[in-house]
């Protein structure tokens, strides 16, 4: 094996497809963590489950004879950036971030930034409002410290404890006119979002924007200072510069 996708975003998938459809086909692997179930059909072999730490990562990466990693785990994926950063280092194997851009805020926006999960259910205030939480499960549960709140909260997975609202259970993409009905029907007054970026979920913010609700817009993480590139045509360039593909 040569090629290790490091997965969870869209552009992993993206970048798998592309990378199945030459022949001969690169010996590539997708790894995924494992949070969601139904995994989409993946067009390269996959594998699911962490690694076990940097060491596990390091004996991974020595046992299959990985000769480039491609970190496109999604921008708010911290720990395995930093796991991959550093295993790549110790075994002295190119490591690439494929990340896209985060979304820029326009001028008929109305987003109140926030630095992370803590700093927005803060941003929420005391007073009770009705609040679209689309941040993804594992953080969901943070807000159960901010009862006073009504939430509607979509996620992939179920919620692991019950909220003070509604759950629905979705995946992207969505539509403006979708999102802009939902957010209508539930009498929302404001939304909560990781900057993500891409395309799949931002329909939410043009839904925010027509609707003029305010958007609490959590910053990304930071991550290691590696090579990083924001498409998949420039991370296949980066592989074609290291002779992993024609
Ligand atoms: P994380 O905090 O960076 O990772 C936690 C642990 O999960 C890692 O230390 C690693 O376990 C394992 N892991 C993460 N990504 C993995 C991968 N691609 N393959 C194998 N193991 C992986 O990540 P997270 O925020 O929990 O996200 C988990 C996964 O969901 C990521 O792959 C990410 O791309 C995807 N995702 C995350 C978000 C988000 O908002 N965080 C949104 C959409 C998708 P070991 O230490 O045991 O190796």
């Amino acid at each position: 094996m040569t090629i290790l996708i490091l997965a969870g975003s869209t552009e992993a998938s993206d970048l798998a497809r592309q990378l199945a459809a030459i022949a001969p086909r690169p010996q590539a692997l997708l790894s995924f963590a494992g949070r969601t179930r139904d995994l989409p059909r993946q067009a390269l072999p996959t594998r699911v489950g962490g690694f076990g730490g940097v060491d596990g990562l390091r004996r991974f990466l020595a046992a299959q004879a990985v000769r480039a990693v491609i970190d496109a785990t999604h921008p708010f994926a911290r720990r395995m950036a930093f796991n991959a950063a550093e295993a790549c280092v110790a075994l002295n194997i190119p490591l690439l971030a494929l990340t896209r851009p985060p979304w820029a805020q326009r001028p008929d926006d109305h987003w109140i930034h926030a630095a992370d999960m803590n700093d927005a259910i803060d941003a929420l205030g005391p007073a009770a409002r009705r609040v679209f939480l689309t941040i993804g499960r594992q953080e969901i549960a943070a807000f159960g410290r901010a009862r006073q709140h009504w939430y509607l909260a979509r996620s992939i997975e179920p919620l692991g404890e019950a909220l003070n609202g509604e759950w629905l259970q979705a995946r992207g993409p969505f539509l403006a006119r979708d999102e802009e009905e939902l957010m209508r029907s539930r009498q929302i007054d404001i939304v909560v979002s990781k900057n993500s970026g891409g395309g799949a979920t931002s329909a939410k913010l043009e839904a925010a924007r027509a609707l003029r609700l305010p958007v609490i817009m959590i910053a990304r993480p930071d991550r290691p200072i590696v090579p990083t590139v924001a498409t998949v045509d420039d991370a296949w360039r980066w592989l074609a510069t290291h002779g992993l593909v024609p």
